[in-house]
């Protein structure tokens, strides 16, 4: 047959399946289910007749192809396939869109050309029709923003490498570069566009709406905005699972077997908040990675200096019912023994030091993705997260009786305390920033577990476990902090009290959490309130900056110590840095002191506002103004008094002689100590003659010493920085003043 003749005739043929096109109904009817998509010959997408003009959901992550490949999950959307004469297209559902369906409206996402078609079916080339990505991500749940619904990168070359059928659901997963034409459109970033298609059931699952009543105590994830019909209030419903039956959470095949029990334990922790077994954990299959469109994964990413955990979930855009969900656990959480914290703490240090604005440096990445304009659903401050992580691991170093077992159990109890969080994040919880304003552990009885904790020799438990160093895992907990709790989940066995609430409240319509007027404050509040922070300590922050300017004084010594065993005992022996080489900063120091200073002062400023102190009162507002001031001051003052007075609260650690009325040390806080050279540096002598220091275990894993000339060496450097310290101190201070 000529050549001509053929392609006549199977034009003939294409034209004979085509039907005309068919007038879209206003709405589909919502009793009937599609009929699920197939996978056609080349990873083509085919979609029996029966489909057109029915609803199906179509969801995305997108993952990035350097660094970990992580995903993004991205908003789902209700769509529906029309059948044209020259192609396919695809349209998404103007339900909770429009204000009526009287007037016909059209939401074209893409339009496919048709591979074949038979009576049955028709196939259609996927690949070549999504030229665009839709970036709104699940996270970003403000009400109703068109702009951000119809934001899209460009999609210049794709291959769909691999489409495949399961459980109902087609998976495609397509290999896209991606343009901005609003930002830097140059750049052609590299992604894998992972989608899944399944037939929509309506009305399957009840979605609940947050009420404003309870939302100044407990908050979901929720799901966009959907314009409600004829009256045109929006309204959103939270993300949650159904739970008629057991939710169950997979971890990755490669976990490390150290941590398989912790990772479990973190995930199973919510049963205790739900009350009954409602979440089971089980090991992934081999070669299963999240995202998984069957499966839960807690997907653990072997990478040693990006210090990030987060999830992500895949949402009915209607009910707000939870399809799937995932979450990443990065390696840094995982220390074995002494060398393996030390290499950690050089790691840190490094990404603590990256400038925020430092896009070169590998350590200062971001989780998100260039264009994006909110993140994942969980995204640390690389710079705040090292900082404090490092901290606590110079305190577990600082031990003399540490052991390999010791280390291994507080990095086990912290990925349990992580696990918990970012399980939360997939069950719906949002974080709980002021959850450890709810604290009832002093510092000082922190810091005696901790020591006791670490020596394995927490014997006097009662002491703590009526304790609480935070009201949620949802929080950024400090270190030390996470240790405690993730110790708590493996001997207490209960659930923190309003990661409970918080569940009863989105699970079982409980109001415990606004009857009992439970700390709460989500990202939304961090800038809000001087007292909601991630990564502080305690219910009162005037107590907790003078705290923290307390240990970071008395870590000094430590830290340089741990500064140059970093430099002679590097894991590679490449990186070895000649002692005399090592750059001591007492300037970032300074700085550090400085900010806990200006935290302090922040309080006397009428304007900073107290969640504290606001969650006292029924509103906010010109009527209670005088009231609440008043609280303000009186509570300045009672902290003030705990401090023992102003003083000492302020300005005991400026290296300056002042005329100070220094009444009795403060009980429940470690006292700050005046910042004094001759003294440090006799310290730091002392350290590094203690058993401890003496022979230590390199990043390398091997016993190691300081020569006589290390030794004096680290003393004369070590001087000349606290001198320049206590300098530098002062004239920081002034700038914030
Ligand atoms: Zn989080």
């Amino acid at each position: 047959m000529p050549r001509s003749i053929g392609i006549a005739v199977a034009l003939f043929i294409t034209l004979l399946f085509c039907a005309a096109p068919q007038k879209v109904p206003a709405a589909a009817d919502t009793n009937k289910i599609a009929p699920q998509l197939q996978v056609a010959d080349g990873n083509q997408l085919a979609i029996p007749r029966g489909g057109f003009g029915m609803d199906y959901l179509f969801a995305a992550s997108l993952i990035p192809q350097t660094r970990a490949a992580t995903s993004t999950g991205l908003a789902g959307k209700i769509i529906r396939f029309e059948l044209f004469p020259d192609g396919v297209d695809m349209y998404e559902s103007t339900r909770g869109l429009v204000v009526t369906e009287d007037l016909p409206a059209r939401r074209l996402l893409a339009t496919f050309s048709i591979v074949s078609s038979n009576a049955d079916r028709v196939v259609i080339d996927f690949n070549k029709g999504m030229r665009r990505v839709f970036t709104q991500t699940w996270t970003e749940v403000d009400s109703f923003t068109l702009d951000e619904r119809d934001r899209v990168l460009e999609v210049p070359e794709s291959r769909v490498f691999e489409m495949r059928e399961e459980e109902g659901r087609v998976i495609i997963r397509q290999s896209v570069q991606l343009r901005s034409r609003q930002s830097e459109s140059d750049i052609e970033a590299r992604y894998e566009a992972r989608y899944f298609i399944s037939p929509y059931k309506a009305g399957a699952f009840e979605g609940k709406e947050p009420s404003i009543a309870d939302g100044k105590y407990a908050r979901f994830f929720e799901t966009e905005g959907r314009i409600e019909q004829g009256t045109g209030r929006i309204s959103t419903r939270i993300a949650r699972f159904d739970i008629s039956h057991p939710v169950t959470f997979y971890y990755s095949a490669n976990t490390p077997s150290n941590y398989v029990d912790a990772v479990k334990d973190g995930i199973l922790y919510w049963n205790m908040a739900f009350g009954k077994p409602i979440v089971q954990a089980a090991k992934a299959p081999d070669g299963v990675t999240a995202p998984n469109a069957k499966y839960n994964i807690i997907q653990w990413v072997p990478w040693d200096n990006a210090g990030f955990a987060y999830a992500d979930a895949l949402l009915d855009p209607v009910s707000g019912e939870s399809d799937h969900g995932q979450a990443y656990i990065t390696s840094v959480f995982a220390f074995y023994g002494v060398a393996d914290a030390r290499e950690l703490l050089r790691a840190l240090e490094e990404m603590g030091e990256t400038k925020k604005d430092d896009k070169k440096n590998p350590a200062g990445l971001r989780v998100t993705m260039p264009f994006f304009g909110s993140g994942p659903a969980c995204e640390m401050d690389q710079q705040e997260f090292a900082q404090q992580m490092a901290h606590g691991l110079q305190e577990v170093l600082t031990n003399d009786a540490l052991t390999d077992e010791a280390v291994l159990r507080a990095s086990q109890d912290y990925v349990r305390e992580v696990v918990a969080h970012e399980v939360g994040h997939v069950l719906g919880l949002r974080h709980n920033f002021a959850g450890s304003l709810a604290g009832t552990l002093t510092r000082k009885d922190l810091d005696a577990w901790f020591k006791a904790y670490v020596t394995g020799q927490v014997t006097n438990t009662y002491a703590y476990t009526n304790k609480l160093t935070a009201n949620s895992v949802m929080d950024y907990n400090i270190f030390q902090s996470a240790v405690f709790i993730g110790w708590r989940m493996r001997t207490v066995k209960e659930a923190l009290p309003h990661d409970r609430a918080a569940i009863a409240w989105g699970y079982f319509d409980s109001t415990d959490a606004r009857d009992k007027k439970m700390f709460f404050a989500t990202d939304d509040d961090v800038g809000r309130y001087g007292d909601v922070r991630r990564f502080d300590y305690g219910p009162d922050p005037v107590v907790s900056a003078y705290a923290d300017t307390a240990k970071t004084i008395e870590m000094l010594p430590n830290a340089i110590i741990e500064t140059y065993i970093r430099a002679r005992t590097p894991r590679n022996t490449n990186d070895r840095v000649p002692l005399a080489q090592v750059n001591l900063s007492p300037v970032s120091y300074a700085r550090t002191i400085s900010y806990q200073f200006a935290d302090m002062l922040s309080w006397f400023k009428k304007d900073t506002r107290s969640l504290r102190i606001e969650n006292q009162f029924d509103f906010v507002g010109d009527l209670n103004l005088k009231e609440r001031y008043q609280a303000h001051w009186n509570y300045l003052n009672t902290q003030l008094t705990n401090l023992s007075g102003v003083d000492r609260a302020l300005f005991s650690f400026l290296p300056l002689d002042l005329k100070l009325e220094l009444k009795d040390e403060p009980k429940d806080v470690p006292v700050v100590h005046r910042l004094n050279a001759s003294n440090l540096t006799a310290r730091l002598e002392k350290l590094l003659d203690s058993t401890n220091y003496q022979t230590f275990v390199g990043l390398d894993n091997k016993k190691t010493n300081f020569t006589r000339e290390d030794h004096d060496l680290i003393i004369q450097r070590g001087r000349v920085f606290f001198e320049q310290l206590e300098k530098e101190t002062v004239k920081q201070v002034c700038l914030r003043l």
